[in-house]
């Protein structure tokens, strides 16, 4: 799950990391500040900076002309909803700071770049990381030794170390992945001010974080709607969709379709979608539907749900959209004879091999 700008920059806030005044954008009349304002998208995506979406502003006006301007436009993939509007901060240097999760060696990482801001997104070169496990914030000594090798001399380290701090503090208290602060200003008054910030929670921790803040979940808009129906889908750039139960089998099937020759489109699964009613299922036969496949192959192996169960989601929505293309079904569990009746009215091909299955798929998918 991931935060917008101004939530994340609400907590940095709340952990006593400097951020510039601001408020959402609610109509005029505009906010305003003495020394400008800058109103910026509340996209999730980075690269606003590049594509238009951080407006500076000189006059209350251009604030108003901004805010209507963004509203309702279109940056990447995702439409502007949300405003944020702030004070301009004058600026000396932007720097890149971000605290992670080093996966292969299980410690957190640090890093440092001299040069943050929008060029930071173009290319990491001139970034200095530092590891440290998670229960030990790093020293004096080592913050020192990354400020020296990120080039970064003209830095109060008391004030640097604080900053560090506090992300620190969040990242553990909150259970992040990622939090990153870009660009992280230093103003010629000698303050670190964050322009702006990402945080990315663990959404596995969630059940122990009932108090955080709710983000938005990441992904296409394919795997967004598939996590609100309680499945996991990934989309890729093929003509084949699967739906898989289970996340290995998925990785499998995908590995065995691909080997296979063809390309996969998509890949979902089922997770508790299929504990779930019919029409939840059927909802996910639309949406593999808009994502216009060649062939879609259902490959399941059920222990605790029943194939009938998948099988009259899938037929209800069979019978309501227009997934006028071929369906390989291949599936093992307990109710297969009744999920075989319910499907045989709607031209699903039923295999029983996978390795059969997959190569019917992919052959489909290639005449069509
Ligand atoms: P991103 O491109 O999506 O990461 O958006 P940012 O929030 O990082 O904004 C992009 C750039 O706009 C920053 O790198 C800054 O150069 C600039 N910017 C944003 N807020 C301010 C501000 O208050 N003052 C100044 N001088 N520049 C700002
Ligand atoms: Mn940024």
């Amino acid at each position: 799950m991931r935060l917008s700008e101004a939530q994340a920059k609400q907590l940095f806030a709340a952990h006593g990391i400097a951020i510039p005044r601001g408020e959402p954008w609610r109509g005029d009349p505009a906010p305003w500040w003495p020394g400008g304002a800058v109103v910026k998208a509340q996209t999730l995506a980075g690269g606003r900076g590049l594509r238009g979406g951080v407006r500076v502003c000189r006059t209350r006006p251009q604030v108003a002309a901004a805010a209507r301007d963004l509203l309702g436009s279109q940056l990447g993939d995702e439409t502007v909803d949300e405003l944020l509007v702030e004070e301009l901060v004058d600026v000396r240097r932007e720097l890149y700071l971000a605290l992670t999760i080093d996966r292969e060696s299980g410690t957190l990482r640090l890093l440092l770049g001299r040069e943050g801001g929008v060029d930071v997104e173009r290319s990491s070169a001139g970034v200095a990381s530092l590891s440290f496990p998670l229960d030990r914030q790093p020293d004096d000594t080592a913050l020192g030794r990354l400020m020296d090798e990120a080039a970064v001399d003209d830095l109060d380290p008391r004030l640097f170390a604080g900053v560090v701090r506090a992300l620190w503090t969040l990242f553990l208290d909150l259970d992040a992945e990622l939090v990153e602060v870009n660009p992280l200003a230093c103003t010629p008054d000698g303050r670190l001010v964050a322009l702006d910030g990402r945080v990315i929670f663990d959404d596995s921790a969630a059940f122990r974080q009932p108090g955080r803040p709710l983000g938005r979940s990441l992904g296409t808009r394919f795997e967004r709607a598939c996590g609100d129906l309680g499945a996991v889908g990934v989309e890729m750039d093929g003509d084949i969709v699967l739906v898989v139960s289970g996340a290995g089998l998925m990785m499998a099937t995908v590995d065995l379709v691909t080997q296979t020759g063809g390309r996969v489109r998509a890949a979902v699964d089922l997770g508790g979608l299929v504990l779930r009613e019919a029409d939840e299922l059927a909802a996910l036969v639309d949406l593999v539907g808009s994502l216009r496949p060649a062939a879609v192959l259902v490959n399941a192996f059920f222990q605790l749900a029943t194939c009938d169960a998948l099988a009259r989601g899938l037929a209800r929505g069979l019978e309501r959209t227009t997934l006028d293309v071929p369906m390989v079904v291949r599936m093992r569990g307990r109710g297969w004879g009744e999920a075989h009746q319910l499907l045989e009215p709607h031209g699903v091909i039923e295999e029983t091999d996978l390795a059969t299955a997959c190569e019917r798929v992919v052959s489909l998918a290639r005449v069509a």
